[in-house]
């Protein structure tokens, strides 16, 4: 999960304008301007897996709408989320971090320890202890390890997702670290791509940066600004 910037864009004014529409009519918010407008502000990622790779997606509302047609219908409520982590969050987590608002990677640390098997981790450390925050966290916990048997399986495969995304990234940073002059400009392209908001699972990436911000000061200078 990392911030988001909700844009004003001509895609985001016809999904705006849409709503508008759809609230007069007594229609679906679910709009293919609606659509348009958040695959683009969040990159076709699940705003809180980070998943890219998705089978399923779906519009969230970040604060539960219970009916509410003020909630329902406005577009700085409305996020991207996959049908794993929405049917994870239905209206169970109240408040959590408003990526679009707040910098979560300030709020929560996204690392995963350990290497093999039962010994692997995913850490989520609360750096407030905000409600919000900790609501999220507990969300998190929820998305990435699952609570019903159904949910355990989707679980382990974005786990898996995760793990060979951040697989293929410290090969990268190993690979810069060893490459030779030109081959380092490759591989600091490469990294600076995986860093970017638009990558998948990218909190954990920039979080393995920043925790070794003093081995690569260079890399870290990409997500520090
Ligand atoms: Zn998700």
């Amino acid at each position: 999960m990392i911030k988001i910037t909700r844009r004003t864009t001509e895609k985001s004014q016809k999904a705006i304008d849409s709503l508008q529409k759809a609230r007069e009519r007594h229609q679906s918010y679910n709009t293919p301007e609606v659509n348009a407008a958040l695959r683009e502000m969040f990159y076709g990622k699940c705003y809180l897996c980070e998943n890219k790779q998705i089978t399923l997606y779906q519009i969230e509302h970040l604060i539960p709408h219970r009916g509410n047609a003020e909630l329902k219908y406005d577009w700085n409520n409305l996020f991207l989320a996959c049908g794993h982590c929405n049917n994870t969050k239905l209206d169970k987590y109240e408040p959590i971090i408003d990526c679009t608002q707040e910098n979560v990677e300030e709020k929560i640390a996204f690392q995963k320890k350990g290497y093999f098997g039962s010994d692997e981790e995913l850490a989520f450390d609360m750096l407030d202890f905000e409600a919000a925050t900790q609501n999220t966290v507990k969300l998190l916990q929820e998305v990435y390890y699952g609570s019903t048997p159904q949910k355990k399986m989707e679980a382990t495969i974005l786990r898996r997702l995760l793990r060979k995304e951040l697989a293929e990234f410290k090969e990268y940073v190993r690979e810069y670290q060893e490459a030779e002059k030109e081959e380092k400009e490759d591989f600091r392209c490469l990294i600076k791509q995986c860093l970017q908001d638009s990558s998948p699972f990218a909190a954990f990436k920039r979080w393995l940066i920043r925790d070794h911000k003093e081995t690569y000061p260079e890399l870290y200078a990409y997500i520090s600004t």
